[in-house]
């Protein structure tokens, strides 16, 4: 018998229109989801299901282009369209004024509106009537993040039986925080229908495990380690941490090349050449930004030594830019950094350079390559995959990771990283102010060991791992008691 074939799940398609000689094409994404996934979706076959976005063309012939697609990939893509009211209530609803920020910590952020869930559920049930109509007992279904919770539920209450996989890109909360969310039960309960729920982090898993047993006090977990089994009703199933990663050879391998080599030289140079601290994120309120900034402040005002010595670089990539909130933190972010800036610069020497726009691959791989530290310091994160990529770019081993302890990265780099609280704005700046001043074999010593881990825990083997957890027992291997 061949491999079992793999259907993939997520609310966007992992695909990009393109312009190419004034033709629209579709184009595989960059991200490294994509990259780890379309080689197993080759091999053993499959599918990947999920949203087209909106299309700016009404006239364009979206089907026929991913048809094309498909032939060149050795993979189908099926897309679930939906109405500017379901991405509103759904998407831009549930998932992100609701699930998002509450899975955060963020609980005064949300706004349980009960037409978003409403919105959810329905959009959860066409999601999963492609999924049944696309696929076939034998195959496996891994569903990806928390827009799409309810699948297993709906395929199950459609009569559809299926070996289903979830995993959850972002942390999940505490008891203490998920219980205020109006519809936990039936939340939870969706995620006990899985075969195999997949978590960032043991601590995630530990925190599912324990708003399951308020919910539900008879949920019991059996083992040890990075998989276990709980037996909830007359239903098994099981609860992994599988902390998800980056494609370190390809990083490592673009920073080497000579010309991004050059363009990180070039960046040192125009900065004279002063030392760099690096921040990039998406442009969102879970990545602690301001606190950044204002972190970079105290360095200065507490340690005049620094003045003049050192350039905070932040890149802010847009996200979300239509929501009021987000626009709100933009403006924000720009103030703090106009202060810092009109208190400190001086001919010659601006402290802190702002950048708000996505840069190229290999230009976000140069300044990796020329920071002397990246500061990561989400308030609270799933993973992270900045910390990780600028390790894997570091090829020098002469920078140092700064990073929050509210990151799910900071699980697997604690040891070798600098751990802050992001909340903390004088710890920030004596973290930096000790780093600046780390001797050249320390830095080198733990970035060797955080580029290691990096390096052997990387997407593939997340990939793998989950499968592996998802696959090799099948649902026929926990017999219904
Ligand atoms: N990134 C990007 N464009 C940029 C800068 C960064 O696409 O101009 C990527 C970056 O390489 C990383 C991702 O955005 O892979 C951010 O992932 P992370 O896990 O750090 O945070 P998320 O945005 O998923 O919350």
């Amino acid at each position: 018998p061949g491999l079992q074939r793999l259907v993939v799940v997520s609310n966007r398609l992992p695909v990009a229109l393109k312009k190419v000689d004034d033709a629209w094409a579709v184009k595989q994404g960059a991200g490294g989801l994509v990259t780890a996934m379309a080689p197993v979706l080759k091999n053993r076959g499959g599918a990947w299901i999920g949203w087209a976005g909106a299309s700016s063309d009404p006239d364009m012939d979206v089907d026929g282009l991913l048809s094309d697609f498909c032939s060149d990939a050795g993979y189908d893509l099926a897309t679930v369209p939906l109405t500017k009211q379901e991405v509103d209530d759904y998407y831009f609803g549930f998932s992100n004024e609701i699930i998002w920020p509450l899975f955060h910590d963020l609980q005064t952020r949300c706004r349980f509106h009960p037409r978003y869930w409403r919105a959810y559920l329905d959009v959860n049930f066409k999601f999963a009537e492609v999924v049944a109509r696309k696929s076939t007992p034998d195959d496996y279904i891994w569903v990806q993040d928390y827009h799409l919770m309810h699948q297993a539920f709906f395929l199950k209450s459609m009569g559809v039986k299926r070996n289903t996989g979830f995993f959850l890109h972002i942390p999940f909360p505490p008891p203490d925080i998920f219980m205020k969310l109006p519809w936990r039960w039936k939340v939870i309960q969706a995620l006990t229908e899985y075969d195999l729920v997949g978590f960032q982090t043991v601590q995630d898993r530990r925190n599912f495990m324990g708003c399951l047993q308020r919910l539900m006090p008879e949920a019991k977990a059996e083992g040890r380690g990075a998989v276990v089994t709980v037996t909830v009703g007359n239903r098994r199933f099981r609860l992994g941490a599988f902390p998800i990663s980056i494609d370190y050879n390809q990083f490592s391998g673009l920073a080497k090349r000579p010309e991004v080599a050059q363009q990180a030289f070039d960046v040192k140079e125009a900065l004279r050449h002063r030392k760099i601290i690096l921040g990039v994120d998406r442009l969102d309120y879970t990545k602690g930004i301001p606190e950044r900034i204002q972190s970079f402040h105290t360095l200065l005002r507490r340690y005049p030594d620094m003045v003049g010595k050192v350039n905070f670089i932040q890149i802010a990539v847009p996200s979300r830019e239509e929501v009021d909130e987000y626009k709100e933190l933009r403006q924000e972010i720009e103030q703090l950094v106009g202060r810092v800036n009109g208190e400190f610069s001086f001919p010659g020497w601006v402290p802190v350079h702002y950048h708000y726009r996505s840069l190229p691959h290999e230009e976000l791989v140069a300044y990796y390559s020329a920071a002397d530290i990246g500061l990561v310091t989400p308030l609270r994160d799933g993973m992270n995959l900045v910390a990780k990529e600028y390790c894997a770019c570091n090829n020098s081993g002469s920078g140092v990771l700064v990073l929050s302890e509210f990151a799910g990265a900071a699980a697997q780099l604690q040891k070798h990283a600098y751990l802050v609280n992001p909340y903390d704005m004088e710890g920030i700046a004596k973290a930096l102010h000790r780093a600046l001043h780390w001797g050249r074999d320390e830095r080198k010593a733990s970035m060797l060991k955080l580029r290691e881990q990096v390096r052997k825990n990387n997407i593939f083997w997340w990939v793998d791992s989950f499968l592996q957890a998802g696959i090799s027992k099948k649902l026929d291997d926990f017999p219904e008691i």
